[in-house]
C-alpha cells in the first residue's frame, strides 16, 4: 500500500513518459509511487505526442530541462537518431525505453531486456542447457531475444506468421550475433519437446480476448516438465497460456513491467528503486 504522498514544488524536476496514445500507460503510477516513497523531488507525467511532433517535443524537454523518460509506441525506434548516445542493448533490440539527459545531450537505453531477466535470474538454473523458444517477432521479442542470449540460452528459436519478417529479423543481429533461428508456426510441434524456456510475445491471449493462448493444449503437453512458461502479458492474469501450462515454474509481464520501470528509474535518480512498492502500486491498479 502506498501511503506517501508526491509534493510538487517549485524545486521539483520533470520525469515521464512519450507515446501516441500514452493513456494507457501505467508508468506514471508505478513512478509516482515510487518517488513519494523514496521522498524524492520529482514528478513523473505522461506525454501523448504525435509521431510528427517528435522532435519538437525532444528539444522542448531539452529547453524545460526534463531530466529523463521513457518511450512507449510508436516513439522507440524514432527517438534513435534524435539521441546523442545510444547503449549498446539498444542498439542490439534497436529500440530504446528510457531516456536520461547528460552533458553531451540525450542518451538512451533500452531496460526491458533487464527487466525480462530480473525473475528468471532468481532462479537456479544452468541457463547453458535451456533452449529458448519465442513465441512472436515484434518489438517486444527483440528484447528477449537479447536477454536470453545474455542469460546463455544455447539455442533461440524464434517462431513467427510471415516467413519475410521472419528473414528480416533473423538478419538484424549483426552486433549481438545470438544463436538464433527461425521458424513458422506449422514447425511448432517439432521445437516444443526441447525447449527449457517458452515466452509468449505476442498479443494473444490479452483482454479482452481471454480465452485465447498461442498454444494448443495438445501442444502445452509437448513441452517438458521442467520447461520454464514466460507470459509477457499482464491483463490478464493469469493468462490462459499461464493456466494451461500451470505446474511448471511460470511468469506473467507483470514483473517485467515492474522491474523495467525499476531500472530506468535507477538510471535517473541512481537510488536502489523501492521495487515492492512499483509492484504493489500496478497490483492495486490492475485490481481496481
Ligand atoms: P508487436 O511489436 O506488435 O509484435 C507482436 C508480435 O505478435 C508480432 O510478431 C505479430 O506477428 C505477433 N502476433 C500478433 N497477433 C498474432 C496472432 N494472432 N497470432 C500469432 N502471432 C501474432 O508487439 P510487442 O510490442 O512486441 O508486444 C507483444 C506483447 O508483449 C503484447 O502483449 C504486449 O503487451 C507485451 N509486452 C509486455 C511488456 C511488459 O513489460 N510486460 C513489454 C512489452 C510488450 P506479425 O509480425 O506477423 O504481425
Amino acid at each position: 500500500m502506498v501511503t506517501k504522498l508526491l509534493t510538487i514544488k517549485g524545486t521539483t524536476q520533470l520525469l515521464g513518459v512519450i507515446g501516441h496514445p500514452v493513456k494507457h500507460s501505467m508508468s506514471p503510477i508505478m513512478h509516482n509511487a515510487a518517488i513519494a516513497t523514496l521522498g524524492l523531488d520529482y514528478a513523473y507525467l505522461p506525454f501523448p505526442i504525435a509521431p510528427e511532433q517528435l522532435k519538437t517535443a525532444i528539444d522542448g524537454f531539452a529547453a524545460i530541462g526534463i531530466k529523463g523518460f521513457n518511450i512507449t509506441i510508436p516513439h522507440k525506434q524514432t527517438i534513435m537518431p534524435l539521441l546523442s548516445h545510444i547503449s549498446d542493448v539498444a542498439q542490439a533490440i534497436g529500440a530504446v525505453n528510457t531516456v536520461w539527459q547528460s552533458d553531451q545531450g540525450w542518451c538512451g537505453t533500452n531496460t526491458d531486456a533487464a527487466g525480462f531477466m530480473a525473475p528468471l535470474r532468481l532462479l537456479e538454473r544452468d541457463w547453458s542447457q535451456q533452449p529458448a523458444l519465442v513465441l512472436g517477432n515484434g518489438g517486444a521479442a527483440r528484447a528477449v531475444v537479447a536477454a536470453c542470449h545474455q542469460l546463455g540460452c544455447p539455442d533461440i528459436m524464434v517462431v513467427g506468421r510471415s516467413a519475410d519478417k521472419l528473414a528480416a529479423f533473423a538478419q538484424s543481429w549483426q552486433r549481438l550475433k545470438p544463436p538464433l533461428s527461425v521458424h513458422t508456426w506449422d514447425q511448432l510441434d517439432r521445437l516444443l519437446p526441447r525447449v527449457g524456456l517458452v515466452v509468449n510475445s505476442t498479443p494473444v491471449g490479452m483482454a479482452p480476448k481471454i480465452d485465447a493462448s498461442p498454444l494448443s493444449d495438445a501442444q502445452v503437453n509437448l513441452l517438458p516438465s521442467q520447461a520454464i512458461a514466460y507470459d509477457l502479458i499482464y491483463t490478464p492474469r493469469p493468462t490462459r497460456f499461464l493456466q494451461q501450462t500451470a505446474g511448471r515454474v511460470t511468469f506473467d509481464g507483470l514483473e517485467m513491467l515492474v522491474q523495467q520501470g525499476a531500472a530506468a528509474l535507477e538510471i535517473w535518480t541512481q537510488q536502489p528503486p523501492p521495487i515492492d512498492v512499483m509492484r504493489r502500486s500496478l497490483l492495486t491498479e490492475l485490481d481496481t
